[in-house]
């Protein structure tokens, strides 16, 4: 244990707290007569008992252990393991077990409605994509995982489209930062699917294609009615 002095003069010990009794506050050594909000507390270093690993490790298995012995052995409790056509046995009514498997993708949890899923692009009326690779989002993405090679057209007003539009889905922590920074709509994350299992690295980057293909899998509408440029009446519903 050692002192931290921030100018202070004389003693006026306050010993009633423990060290590393974070609820108590630290313990102050003395109060400055100068200055009384000037005080010396009392650091607490940990023990070398508390920098091993093995400690943190020993705790990690005992978590690990537990729920393990909660998941092999437990039971449901009777009206959720009634819920689920499975019997009724006197071991179901051990109420000790609140962890359930989800048989996914034949079952599905609720998901929030805010919950971020995959990418997908947004469309206009045409059909042509949204984008107008302004590059907000490749920017803003804290991942690097957004790749656009821009093309000049002349069309809908706009300047640029995307020649090339990918997402390493592998790299993306789906932090939706791309989602909050696109001014037209032209990328979303409602979709409620997770990205797709692959075998192989570069079959997780969503090519434009693939992207502008979601909406079709997640039976949602393609087509965004926002006015290009972030305003409108239906704006991001
Ligand atoms: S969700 Fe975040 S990490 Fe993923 S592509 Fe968008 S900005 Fe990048
Ligand atoms: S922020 Fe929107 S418009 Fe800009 S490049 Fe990204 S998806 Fe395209």
């Amino acid at each position: 244990m050692g002192a931290s002095t921030d100018g202070g003069h004389g003693h006026g010990g306050h010993g009633d707290a423990e060290p590393g009794d974070a609820a108590a506050g630290p313990t102050v050594i003395s109060v400055s007569k100068v200055s009384p909000r000037v005080r010396t507390i009392a650091v607490v270093r940990p023990t070398e008992h508390d920098v091993t690993y093995l400690e943190a490790t020993r705790k990690g298995l005992g978590v690990t252990l537990r729920h393990f012995m909660k998941n092999f052995f437990g039971r449901r409790r009777p009206a959720e393991a009634l819920a689920r056509g499975e019997v009724v046995t006197a071991k179901s009514f051990i109420p000790w077990n609140e962890i359930e498997t989800i048989q996914y993708p034949e079952e599905r949890t609720h998901y929030p409605e805010r919950f971020r899923g995959l990418h997908r692009l947004m469309q206009r009326d045409d059909g042509t994509v949204r984008c107008v690779a302004c590059m907000c989002c490749p920017t803003v993405c804290p991942a690097n995982c957004i790749t656009i090679i821009p093309a000049e057209i002349d069309e809908h007003g706009v300047e640029k489209a995307p020649a090339l539009f990918e997402i390493d889905e592998l790299r993306c922590v789906v932090c939706g930062l791309c989602v909050e920074a696109c001014p037209c709509d032209a990328i979303r994350m409602d979709s409620g699917m997770h990205a797709k299992p692959v075998e192989e690295r570069g079959h997780a980057i969503m090519t434009r294609e693939m992207l502008l293909g979601v909406s079709g899998e997640a039976g949602k509408d393609p087509k965004s009615t926002a006015t290009q440029g972030g305003e409108g009446p239906a704006w991001r519903e």
